[in-house]
């Protein structure tokens, strides 16, 4: 974390309640980072919380939202639907996923399968795998 995430993690705390009532991670100051937000050395902005869990230093994730994104969820009377939120952001990610062909899901594979289990991820790759086959996947 950076010295003024910590600080306003120590006056906010952990998380806080945003105007739709749900529980999310408090930011530094209004329109500014999150409080587990930290640059790398490349000066690339990282999530400490991701960091740390993946060094093993805590079995926090951080939370499922973040780890879905660009996917969000609107949970439905039964079911949870799943959309692809564009934002201007995170364009050179799409071009990156473009070049190196790797869809949406599948970059989000680990989060998915947190989120919903690895029979679940499995069938969606096999739903996947017959739209690929099939001759009229031109249309959407
Ligand atoms: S991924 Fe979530 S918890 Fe981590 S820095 Fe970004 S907003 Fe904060």
């Amino acid at each position: 974390m950076t010295a003024r995430g910590r600080k306003a993690w120590r006056i906010r705390g952990h998380s806080v309640v945003d105007m739709d009532g749900e529980l999310v991670t408090p930011l530094v100051q209004e329109f500014a980072e999150c409080v587990y937000a930290k640059k790398d050395g490349t000066g690339i902005w990282k999530c400490a919380v991701e960091q740390a869990f993946r060094k093993g230093e805590t079995p926090v994730h951080k939370p499922i939202d973040c780890h879905l994104y660009p996917i969000r969820v609107k949970k439905l009377k039964y079911h949870d639907a799943l959309n692809y939120d564009e934002w201007p952001i995170c364009k050179p990610a799409c071009v990156c996923g473009s070049k190196l062909d790797v869809v949406v899901f599948r970059f989000l594979k680990d989060p998915l399968t947190r989120a919903y289990g690895a029979d679940w991820y499995d069938e969606l790759e096999g739903i996947y795998q017959e739209w690929l086959r099939s001759p009229r996947k031109h249309i959407r």
